[in-house]
């Protein structure tokens, strides 16, 4: 069966991954809540990058920066200028769109007057001229509202990491080539949000950049290029519903000498999941001429003096989320029941393991209670004994938790217990004291 949009943000509520925000009140269009099993999840994916990033090598650090920062922050990027997207009003149905999409023939929107179209593509359209837009969110900091008290939520983390170049650079004895990482909140006034979790005005973003020596630029570019391709499927990502995109020359930003995209095939097409950018010299030369500070590398050695070039691989945390969802939403039909599983990369999967009790009675659930024990301190466990043991299975499958143990009659004559696989639905009959080094070793694998 096709995955549809429809299918994931039902589970998702149904099984308490995200929420729409704001229900109670009606809503508040494209804003989301997690709920706990997609906090596990989201963590998960944030982890594992910052694992990629930091624990399996030793040239990156890592960052936390604020999302208020001085407005000239956004003078010197030229976020403010130029931060805008093309906006395209359609008078006869009252929408408003990106020009952009609509040119590339993948507007978000759907024609509230013919919602087999998408919106702006038919005859009798009545477009305005495209207007330039900025997407940065405004805000004043203090109790005085002047113009010399407005700040902006930060569009992207990356600048919160060049205005920290010198900082880390004094205490890190770090040399090009090496990076600094930072995963946090980024807000943009989307024209058209949409999609569930893939465009929202309020989201995480995972970005890297990556200093080097102006000549390896082209070399690391291609570097990143294939490592965060591989990063998603070392998580399970079918490599066929993944792309690599060189853009046009027409698509850079003027600064950029190559932008690739990498897009995944989601039900709405394929779209871009990360774009890894190679900038140049920009990002550090514009701080260095509005600060007035030198955003420069000094080889004490070679006595060279350089601006280092930047490759960034930019991801979102929340679409790398939806794409895991995507890509792991299976269902099948077993001896004539239908379910519903997420195969779930088991190092992204919420829970680890649930331990179940075959019946609320004759010393299971203590027993159970015990194992959970066991393995708490390991991985995440859930202990569930309510209803048929058929419907906590079920209910494991479509929160993608990779094993489940169960207790049964037999565990109380022999200490063993069964290990269910969640996409083969073998069973394994093991002994009690074996189980937490025997899981521990699947989710190694
Ligand atoms: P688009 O063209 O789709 O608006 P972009 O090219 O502006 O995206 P970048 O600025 O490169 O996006 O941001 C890097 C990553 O951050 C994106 O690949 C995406 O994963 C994530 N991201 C950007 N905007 C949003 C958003 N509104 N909602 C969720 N994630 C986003």
């Amino acid at each position: 069966d096709a995955v549809t949009m429809e299918k994931i943000v039902a589970l998702a509520k149904r099984r308490g991954f995200v929420f729409p925000s704001s229900e109670i009140y009606g809503g508040l269009g494209s804003t989301y809540d997690y709920g706990h099993y997609g906090v596990l999840l989201k963590n998960n994916v944030k982890d594992a990058w910052w694992k990629s990033m930091l624990q399996e090598r030793d040239d990156i650090v890592a960052l936390d920066s604020a999302i208020l920062q001085h407005p000239k922050v956004w003078e010197a990027s030229g976020h403010l200028a130029g931060f805008t997207d093309p906006l395209v009003d359609c008078r006869t149905c009252k929408t408003r769109f990106r020009a952009d999409h609509l040119a590339e023939g993948k507007a978000d929107l759907v024609c509230p007057k013919k919602p087999s179209k998408l919106a702006g593509q038919g005859p009798e359209c009545d477009l305005t001229e495209a207007r330039e837009f900025n997407l940065m969110f405004e805000t004043t900091v203090g109790p005085v509202k002047d113009s010399g008290s407005v700040a902006y939520l930060r569009p992207e983390t990356a600048q919160g990491i060049f205005i920290n170049f010198k900082n880390v650079l004094q205490f890190s004895r770090k040399k090009p080539p090496f990076g600094i990482a930072q995963v946090g909140k980024s807000f943009r006034n989307e024209i058209t949000p949409g999609n569930f979790i893939f465009r929202t005005r309020e989201f995480e973003q995972m970005e890297m950049e990556f200093f080097v020596p102006p000549a390896d630029a082209p070399q690391w570019y291609e570097y990143w290029k294939q490592a965060r391709f591989d990063w998603y499927t070392g998580l399970g990502i079918r490599p066929d519903h993944l792309m690599l995109r060189e853009h046009e020359s027409d698509e850079l930003s003027h600064y950029s000498s190559g932008t690739a995209d990498v897009e995944y095939l989601f039900p709405i097409g394929w779209s871009e999941l990360e774009g890894i950018a190679n900038r140049g010299n920009f990002d550090l030369s514009a701080h260095a001429e509005h600060s007035g500070e030198k955003l420069e590398y000094f080889d004490q050695g070679s006595g060279e003096r350089y601006v280092p070039h930047v490759i960034e691989p930019a991801a979102g945390a929340d679409r790398a989320t939806l794409a895991f969802l995507v890509d792991a939403y299976d269902e099948e039909e077993i001896e004539g029941e239908q379910r519903t599983v997420l195969r779930l990369h088991p190092r992204l999967a919420p829970v680890k393991v649930a331990v179940l009790p075959l019946v609320k009675k004759d010393g299971q659930p203590e027993v159970a209670k015990e194992i959970v024990g066991m393995l708490r301190g390991r991985m995440q466990v859930e202990y569930d004994e309510g209803g048929s043991i058929g419907k906590r299975y079920r209910r494991q499958d479509e929160i993608g938790t990779p094993w489940g143990v169960t207790v049964d009659h037999q565990t109380l004559e022999d200490r063993t217990v069964t290990v269910r696989d969640r996409d083969s639905l073998a069973q394994e009959r093991v002994a009690i004291d074996d189980l937490p080094a025997l899981l521990s070793e699947k989710l190694a694998a």
